[in-house]
């Protein structure tokens, strides 16, 4: 809780206090709070202060790649420098987007999302981010309308997307699905893909960790999606399942529940 006045913040926890009585417990979290204010604020800060100068490196590399007047020898090393670039680019608009969604408290505002639509969206991404390695099924079970943030909810789709791609080999198949399960929404990924060992799981969704830091970095991962994804998930009140098994594959499984979807798109009373 924030006093809006004075920013002071306390964190009350209700627990069990012998048989049939319960204790409220106040702690003064302000100092935590306010580290954790200026820690958000400097990655932001510094992260938008790289953005600029890093714009221009890319630009420049793009012209001298695009001359025809390299030896080339030249144009292997630019080459590696303008992959460099993408990655650090790629990184730094990871960062933004996890301070942007660090710092908005508050539900999104509900937008009326048509979950065909979006499925058919992320469904061609997947097919061009695989371009062809892959066998691909899209899967609707029902059509239905999910009240949220489209932008957000379509970054975490495509989050969970990118990742089947990347971590399943060759010839690999992947699904997408949208099903109904009781009044909740689920969608989910499928991948016959590298998988994970299950201990490593609860860790998934904490920033940077990744399971093999060297594939990781070669199939061009940042170490932040599933960070942002459980951001997204927490501001729609959803919830992110991961079952895998090493050497047979991952299934990410993203739950909405019943309060953000309208099935068959009916109208919300
Ligand atoms: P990265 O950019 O490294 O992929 P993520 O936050 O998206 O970062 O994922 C964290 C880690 O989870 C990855 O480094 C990888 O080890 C593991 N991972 C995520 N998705 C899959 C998947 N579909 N199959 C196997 N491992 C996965």
């Amino acid at each position: 809780k924030q006093s809006q006045k004075s920013d002071i913040f306390l964190s009350l926890q209700l627990v069990p206090y012998g048989d049939s009585e319960k204790l409220l417990i106040s702690r003064d979290i302000t100092r935590f709070e306010k580290i954790e204010i200026m820690r958000r604020d400097f990655i932001a800060n510094v992260s938008h202060e790289l953005r600029t100068p890093l714009t221009v490196i890319g630009g420049f590399l793009e012209t001298l790649l695009d001359s025809g007047k390299l030896e080339k020898m030249e144009q292997n090393v630019l080459e590696l420098m303008a992959r460099q670039a993408t990655r650090m680019h790629r990184l730094i608009e990871d960062l933004l987007t996890l301070s942007r969604l660090e710092n908005s408290q508050n539900s999104p505002k509900e937008e009326r999302i048509d979950i065909v639509k979006l499925m058919r969206g992320i469904y061609q991404e997947a097919q061009s981010l695989s371009s062809g390695r892959h066998q691909i099924r899209l899967n609707v079970a029902r059509e239905a309308v999910i009240l949220g943030n489209e932008d957000e909810l379509r970054s975490a789709f495509s989050n969970l997307v990118s990742n089947a791609v990347r971590y399943t080999p060759q010839d690999g198949n992947i699904s997408l699905h949208w099903i109904q399960e009781g009044e909740e929404g689920v969608f989910f990924v499928q991948d016959s893909g590298i998988g994970i060992e299950p201990s490593y799981i609860p860790r998934l969704t904490e920033r940077f960790y990744r399971v093999d830091r060297g594939r990781s970095r070669e199939t061009g991962g940042t170490g932040l999606g599933l960070a942002i994804v459980k951001h997204i998930l927490t501001h729609h009140r959803a919830s992110l399942e991961i079952v895998s098994k090493p050497g047979h594959g991952s299934i990410f499984k993203i739950r909405f529940p019943a309060s953000r979807v309208l099935w068959d798109g009916c109208q919300k009373t």
